[in-house]
């Protein structure tokens, strides 16, 4: 029986691996074993500008790297297992991984999301290197580029806008000739002279060895096909948030987000706590899930004080 397991090991997951060891909680964090990515999203990034403390910026798998030494340092215990269930019975919640069972008075989730992919071969080798699943985090390495963004999603018209700040073009790419955001946002996204539209087109395959140089399309309605030379792609399709361990289990939303209390990380089942982008379909930032993480530990810490 431990204090604590965390099952997640980005961001959020180290965060609260940190806070509960140095709180002398002898937490066990289970990272995922391959073909999950240990790490998290952050190991399919090259650059990361914009996490505090690092002026020069920093390459993601480093800084994870990072993450991990420093709350090892502190006696974090790190497990790669494959977590096939989890049980959730106040006082003792079970954690099955690779065959065998751990136990714990409290645990914190730190699954995550994954953002939706189009599914090309080409599509994972190109990652970071032109391909980037989030605006707000690679935006700014586009000034006076142009950058092709698929999606008909609010997320996609966010997206697109925020582009524009950088960008010298962002052609919007979309499977349909309707898009699906609400009318304030398409009508914005509209408006701005530096976004065009292609309608009723998928992408269909990506150019470039090391660096994304082009996208492959067809019209799904003509089956004409061409190229579009650009220097970024965006993918803004959705996340899918990772909790199908503990559908119907905890309280989930509509689109299968873990549902937490408040302000704090606490889940519908007393001692089971939350954080990350397996909550956040708002900022999805590694700032603000290592920020949840560390809100998780000490709401962990809290609750293993009350019994
Ligand atoms: P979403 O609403 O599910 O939209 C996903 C978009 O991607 C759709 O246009 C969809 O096309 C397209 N798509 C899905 N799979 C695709 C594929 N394989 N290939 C090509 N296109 C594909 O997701 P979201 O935009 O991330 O938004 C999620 C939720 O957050 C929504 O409820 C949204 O309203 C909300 N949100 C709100 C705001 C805001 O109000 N400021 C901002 C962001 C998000 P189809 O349209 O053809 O299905």
């Amino acid at each position: 029986m431990r204090d604590v397991i965390i099952i997640g090991s980005g961001p959020a997951g180290l965060a609260a691996g940190l806070y509960t060891a140095r709180a002398n909680l002898e937490p066990l964090l289970v990272e995922g074993a391959p073909p999950e990515v240990p790490g998290g999203q952050l190991m399919l990034t090259t650059d990361v500008e914009n996490f505090p403390g690092f002026p020069e910026g920093i390459q993601g798998p480093e800084l994870m790297e990072r993450m991990r030494q420093q709350a090892e340092r502190f006696g974090l215990e790190i497990r790669p297992a494959t977590v096939s269930e989890v049980t959730f019975a106040p006082g003792a919640h079970g954690v099955a991984a690779d065959g065998r069972t751990w136990e714990a008075r409290a645990l914190i989730l730190a699954t995550g999301a994954r953002a939706r992919l189009l599914g090309l071969d080409s599509e994972r080798r190109l990652l970071g290197r032109g391909v980037s699943t989030c605006a707000t985090c690679d935006g700014a390495f586009y000034r006076g580029k142009h950058v092709v963004l698929v999606g008909g999603g609010d997320s996609a018209m966010e997206e697109a806008g925020f582009l524009t700040r950088f960008a010298a073009q962002v052609t919007v790419v979309h499977r349909r000739a309707e898009l699906r955001a609400s009318k304030i946002m398409q009508d914005r996204a509209r408006a701005n002279p530096k976004i065009a539209f292609v309608w009723d087109t998928v992408i269909t395959d990506l150019r470039g060895e090391d660096r994304l140089s082009a996208v492959a399309w067809r019209n799904v309605k003509s089956g004409a096909e061409g190229e579009i030379a650009c220097d970024g792609l965006f993918i803004a399709i959705g996340h899918d948030p990772q909790t199908t361990l503990f559908r119907g289990q905890l309280a989930l939303d509509p689109e299968g987000y873990l549902i937490v209390e408040g302000d704090s990380t606490r889940t519908s089942v007393a001692g089971v706590f939350a954080a990350g982008d397996v909550v956040d379909r708002t900022y999805r930032q590694a700032i603000t899930a290592a920020g949840m993480g560390c809100k998780a530990a000490i709401d962990a810490e809290r609750y293993l004080e009350s019994l």
